[in-house]
């Protein structure tokens, strides 16, 4: 029996897991006892993982090549694919400047293969047109955090969770999409009676459950709540004016712009009661540490980024971060969203949080690199990527690791997109039909357990993963495929000798930043399972962590905040939404989301029978007062129908869900000829102007009874 620690690749919670394979090949998974994140808890889609692992009939084996659109691909050697890729790589690059390519990743890539991919088309190629699909899910708070604590540090922890009095959820339901963690915030709860949870979501979900003050918003009304909030806050006298004088700007205007309006005009935008709002406040106002947590519900939004700032407001006013149970602690979708962010892996974004237009910061990656100068204009995002490719500016792009043609915004627009490509490469470990039609060169690449590499979840904790098991066929890890190509490209500085070498090199570029994590290396990280930066180099071995993992130093305990004045900025956002308007052709407010038991595009998940018992197949939520107006009964055929496009899906009647609000999950993509069941051939190409995340939380709709012709 062969045991390896991992951690699971799906959801940002970053549940440590121990896998094992025995001698007739039998793999079995369970939580790890002693991972700090889970303590051996696994939720349902961890305990199926190895059910992903015994099929490999989708797997892709062999890397394949074209050399014209309606030529059948054929099999090739690695050295052909990836020679034939240098060579229309450099053509198009030495024809239409370096601009005209791009990578487009995911968080699901190990931080080594992330940072690889990152210093090749950054410092080799010269572009910086490299984007993830976590631009889909986290950029909002990203730069939430960077324009009010002065740094992307998220500053609270799941520890975090067992010493609050007070949990404000915004716009998530960890119960189905942070199952772990809600049960660490439902133990916490039975533990401490007095511990309070405000939860703000149109939907009444399965996290709504536990809440003792379940805000039942309107759709994208988020700021003129947390601004009600506020003000509920300043009138109590429940703010904190030592840390608002001292560590804080911008307060004065925030003052000004949350008096505007009354808490009772804020709660008729919001469709909740006044005394609701009054009462989350007071719950906040009296806690002895308040911890707020938000996913997709803030960041997916057009004014994403201002939810955030409006949160984190909160926080700021009341002095409630930095100390044990208190904070914002935004958290990922993607298991390696923050990876991504430590490596710089957006296409604003250099390594260890440096910024692009930073002239000095370009300096020291570049100098680090030993390359070629660092484009000071931020790249492609992953929609504009889409929409470049469209327009043909774009000329090439290699698809890593992800699912575009389901989980992208109008996604029609996006299958246009790739259509007009000149040259597609898809580096994947599975068949995914949708997007392999597309693609000129097929890369084959090893899966979860088949290479080791790190991951860092959504509290900054680092795992390692690693190798178990082979990969099937020829199938390589990410991270050797994009090394080969740059070799094959002429570039040096990609010769590394396995994934801890390159791991080694991008610990060094964190040194003396906020969020210095030089002092972990692979040996400590195996010794301790995880650990959480900021982790400076220890000097005094026997100054190493203890088994907890973490390196004890809490975020902004000092009140000083990586700012020009070394303080938090309190920002007075407008509390307008720009979202789509409805209109009487499209009366009614589409919001996607995740259920129970899949992940994301099903490419794993869907292979699992046990996972597929709990929900079969995509649905429409829709409240009764709305069906029963468009004579729709349960299980009817509707039609929701969009500017973009339709879905047609079973109807599901339910109060769980807002009048004039209807729920559609985002998982499903074409099946067999069917491609009416994809969320996103409704949802709109418009993104928040600072993060550039899309706006999956509010599409307008119309919804009728399908009658078959
Ligand atoms: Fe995996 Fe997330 Fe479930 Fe943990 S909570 S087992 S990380 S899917």
């Amino acid at each position: 029996m062969k045991t390896v620690r991992t951690t699971c690749c799906y959801c940002g919670v970053g549940c440590g897991i121990l896998v094992s394979k025995d001698r007739q090949g039998k793999i079995m998974v369970e939580g790890d006892p002693d991972h700090p994140v889970n303590k051996g808890m696994l939720c349902s889609k961890g305990m199926n993982l190895h059910h992903t692992l015994t099929d490999d009939s989708d797997r892709l084996l062999f890397p394949e090549m074209r050399y014209g659109r309606n030529l059948p691909r054929q099999r090739v050697s690695w050295d052909a694919a990836l020679e034939r890729t240098a060579a229309v790589f450099t053509a198009i690059i030495k024809r239409h400047g370096p601009d005209a390519v791009a990578f487009y990743a995911s968080g699901q890539c190990l931080t080594e293969e992330y940072y690889v991919v990152n210093k090749l088309i950054k410092g080799f190629i010269g572009s910086n047109n490299i984007d993830t699909n976590s631009r889909l899910c986290m950029s909002s708070a990203v730069v939430g955090y960077k324009m009010s604590l002065g740094e992307d540090s998220v500053p609270a922890c799941y520890d975090d969770i067992e010493h609050t009095d007070c949990l404000f959820v915004a716009g998530a339901n960890p119960a189905w999409c942070h199952p772990i963690l809600w049960r660490r915030v439902e133990a916490a709860k039975a533990a401490n009676p007095k511990l309070r949870i405000i939860l703000s979501d149109p939907r009444v979900t399965q996290s709504a459950a536990l809440a003792d003050c379940h805000l039942q918003i309107q759709p994208g009304t988020d700021i003129t709540l947390h601004h009600a909030m506020a003000r509920c806050l300043i009138e109590n006298g429940d703010i904190d004016l030592r840390f608002i004088r001292y560590h804080t700007e911008g307060f004065e205007k925030l003052q000004d712009t949350v008096m505007v309006r009354t808490v009772e005009e804020a709660a008729q935008l919001c469709g909740i009661e006044a005394e609701q709002i009054r009462e989350a406040a007071r719950l906040i106002g009296n806690a002895g540490a308040f911890l707020s947590m938000w996913t997709m519900g803030l960041n997916q939004s057009v004014v994403g980024v201002n939810k955030n700032l409006s949160l984190i407001n909160l926080h700021l006013i009341t002095g409630q971060i930095g100390k044990p149970g208190a904070g914002p602690l935004s958290l990922t979708g993607q298991p390696n969203a923050m990876g991504g962010r430590e490596v710089g892996g957006l296409s604003n974004l250099l390594p260890a949080h440096r910024d692009l237009n930073n002239p000095q910061h370009r300096r020291e990656v570049q100098e680090y690199w030993q390359s070629g100068p660092i484009a000071p204009q931020p790249g492609l995002t992953a929609t504009e990527m889409f929409s470049a490719l469209r327009e043909g500016r774009l000329k090439a792009i290699w698809l890593l690791c992800t699912n575009p043609l389901v989980s992208l915004p109008d996604v029609r627009m996006a299958e246009e997109a790739l259509k007009q490509a000149k040259f597609v490469v898809v580096q994947d470990i599975s068949n995914r039909p949708e997007t392999l039609a597309y693609a000129d060169v097929i890369l084959p690449a090893a899966g979860w357990t088949e290479k080791t590499g790190t991951m860092t979840n959504a509290e900054r904790r680092i795992t390692l993963l690693e190798q178990l098991r082979e990969p099937p066929g020829e199938a390589l890890p990410d991270a050797e495929i994009i090394c080969r190509f740059a070799q094959k490209m002429g570039f040096h500085g990609f010769d590394y000798k396995d994934p801890g070498e390159i791991f080694r090199e991008h610990i060094q570029l964190t040194k003396g930043t906020n969020i210095d994590f030089s002092g972990i290396d692979y040996a400590l990280l195996r010794r301790h399972r995880s650990l959480q930066w900021p982790f400076p180099e220890i000097k005094d071995p026997a100054a190493e962590p203890a088994s907890t993992g973490s390196s004890g130093r809490r975020l902004f305990s000092d009140h000083q905040f990586p700012t020009a004045s070394g303080k938090a900025i309190i920002h007075d956002v407008p509390d307008d939404n720009d979202s789509e308007k409805t209109t009487p052709e499209f009366p009614l407010i589409l919001t996607t989301g995740r259920i129970r038991d899949q992940w994301h595009t099903m490419s794993k998940t869907g292979k699992v029978n046990k996972l597929k018992q709990h929900i079969r197949e995509p649905f429409l939520e829709i409240h009764p007062e709305d069906a029963r107006r468009r004579s729709i009964r349960e299980n009817d055929l509707v039609e929701v129908i969009s500017p973009r496009g339709k879905v047609r899906v079973k109807a599901k009647l339910t109060t769980t869900i807002k009048k004039g609000v209807v729920f559609l999950p985002m998982h499903w993509g074409k099946q067999k000829d069917n491609d009416l069941l994809r969320a996103n051939n409704l949802t709109a190409n418009v993104v928040d102007p600072m993060s550039k995340e899309p706006d999956f939380k509010f599409t307008a709709v119309a919804v009728h009874r399908y009658i078959p012709p």
